[in-house]
């Protein structure tokens, strides 16, 4: 009797922590002291709030705009980590992470910069417009498949998930050529947790494998995203086919890259002449 008494207080317990971290987590108006709305953005925040975040807010949206779910006017909860439990309470849930996308909020934990535009966690930098882009287009894909659809509660590769989420954050002039983004891979430390893009900003490798595989199906065999969800070919294989892609390819692109180093050739001269 004493023991079904406990079991019953144990589980009512549990339940109670749960819902209260579930208000909270829906709610962080309720943890934060401060919030400014832009756009169809509400900023919660603690301390004071850089005037240039909105403008990476608005160049985020502008590589959203790519994503075939793209829809103007999501209202999204960004959360910046200055002082709120709301982060940690965040970490705790979802486990560690530079930022986190779910539902309709983008949770910061590295501190940012703006001037320089990055976020900066455990000695790494990240690119703070592609980070928020990255987490905005979790947003998306909750918005487009359902709580129940998307990840964690449904079935999706995570190289799908996050690669797709890579695939519309990393739109720099020198990520948009998949033959560039492979021999960046193939030129870095794969030993290592990180790869370094020329700004100095950081993607996790994994993310970085995720991302090409991605920008593959998309770019060069022309899946829609909604379509590679629901391709059923084993990543390995579309692996083999890329790295096939590649090899096929190099020629090629080595001739363009030649032809291009040809047309900036004539700053070359001039340089070396002050070098001297
Ligand atoms: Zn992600």
């Amino acid at each position: 009797m004493q023991i079904k008494k406990w079991t019953i207080r144990l589980i009512a317990t549990t339940l109670l922590i749960a819902g209260l971290l579930l208000i909270i987590t829906l709610n962080p108006v309720l943890t934060y002291a401060n919030k400014t709305n832009y756009n169809n953005y509400s900023i919660y925040y603690s301390k004071t709030l850089d005037p240039h975040f909105t403008l990476k807010l608005e160049q985020a949206t502008l590589l959203l705009q790519e994503s075939e779910f793209y829809v103007s006017g999501l209202k999204l909860d960004i959360c910046l980590n200055d002082g709120s439990v709301y982060p940690t309470i965040v970490k705790k849930m979802l486990g560690p992470a530079f930022a986190w996308g779910f539902y309709n909020k983008v949770v910061l934990q590295g501190a940012f910069n703006c001037a320089e535009n990055y976020a900066e966690l455990n000695g790494y930098k990240w690119n703070l417009v592609q980070l928020l882009a990255h987490e905005m287009t979790h947003c998306l894909q909750y918005k487009k498949f359902g709580f129940w659809k998307s990840k964690p509660i449904a079935n999706i590769p995570d190289w799908k998930w996050e690669g797709y989420a890579e695939y519309i954050a990393r739109q720099d002039y020198n990520q948009k050529n998949l033959f560039q983004n492979i021999e960046r891979l193939k030129n870095a430390d794969t030993s290592k947790w990180e790869i370094i893009f020329e700004d100095g900003t950081i993607a996790p490798i994994d993310y970085y494998k995720d991302w090409i595989l991605v920008q593959y199906c998309l770019d060069i065999k022309k899946l829609s995203y909604e379509q590679l969800i629901k391709d059923k070919t084993e990543e390995s294989e579309l692996r083999a086919a890329m790295m096939k892609w590649y090899s096929e390819n190099k020629a090629n692109a080595q001739q363009v890259a030649l032809q291009n180093w040809g047309s900036t050739v004539v700053i070359q001269p001039i340089i070396s002449v002050h070098l001297q």
